[in-house]
């Protein structure tokens, strides 16, 4: 679903990304893991067109998507520490958003918008929001246009318990819809139970990318994995 070829990224002197090849297929549930400053946020910006790459290509369903903006519309992304016009109401940034994307009110996916209970805040102006319900309105914005990648930045950070497993539990349905989810986090995290495969950065590498199957079935050789493992 999505090709990565020896992506790499200069911010001046410093490569954010060295040379990076990935294949994420449909249906995948995907850590992205590595310490800060590893890279994974410029190679998620990098897909979600929000970067510009120095050099390497970008397929998203076999096509090349360095300069084609339109397939991003396919990408929810739920960042670490959404933007908004902070004046907005949740009301209002809602339906901005919704008349940005000219999507039909019959073609919204409205679940978490519901389990989450947002109708009850949708006079809160975005400055007046906890950290948490600010993940909220990111998460239900990410899911709402049915994406066929979802794109989630440290997702459970400032979220509750109850939002966690809300949140946990539509991640599980999307994914058996067969769509693709890429999950970022510094750390192993709570979401880690149902991710299939684990990406490994540092330095700007791709260090590994194992299904938790071959992870833990490995025998020792890779010392960065069996710490992994042991974490797990
Ligand atoms: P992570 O998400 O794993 O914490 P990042 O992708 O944010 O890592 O950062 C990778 C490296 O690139 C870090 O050294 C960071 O300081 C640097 N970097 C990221 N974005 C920029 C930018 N816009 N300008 C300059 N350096 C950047």
């Amino acid at each position: 679903m999505i090709k990565i070829e020896k992506l790499s990224k200069h911010f001046g002197k410093l490569q954010a990304l060295k040379n990076i090849d990935l294949s994420l297929m449909p249906g995948q549930c995907i850590s992205l893991i590595g310490p800060n400053g590893s890279g994974k946020t410029t190679l998620i910006k990098s897909i979600l067109g929000m970067v510009v790459p120095s050099s390497g290509s970008i397929y998203f369903e076999d096509k090349n998507i360095n300069r084609e903006w339109a397939y991003r519309s396919d990408i929810g992304y739920m960042p670490q520490k959404g933007e908004y016009p902070e004046n907005m109401s949740i009301g209002q940034v809602l339906d901005m958003m919704i008349d940005i994307r000219k999507t039909p009110s019959h073609l919204l996916d409205n679940e978490l918008y519901e389990k989450f209970e947002l109708e009850s805040m949708l006079d809160k102006r975005m400055r007046t929001l906890s950290g948490g319900t600010r993940q909220k309105v990111s998460a239900c914005l990410a899911f709402m246009f049915n994406p066929k990648v979802l794109i989630l930045d440290e997702p459970t950070a400032g979220l509750d318990p109850v939002a966690t497993e809300i949140l946990k539990e539509k991640i599980i349905q999307e994914k058996e819809k067969n769509k693709l989810i890429l999950i970022t986090s510094h750390v192993l995290s709570d979401l880690d139970d149902l991710v299939s495969q684990i990406i490994y950065m540092q330095d700007g590498q791709l260090r590994f990318h194992k299904s938790l199957a071959e992870l833990k079935a490995d025998t020792g050789t890779d010392k960065l994995s069996r710490a992994i493992a042991h974490v797990m």
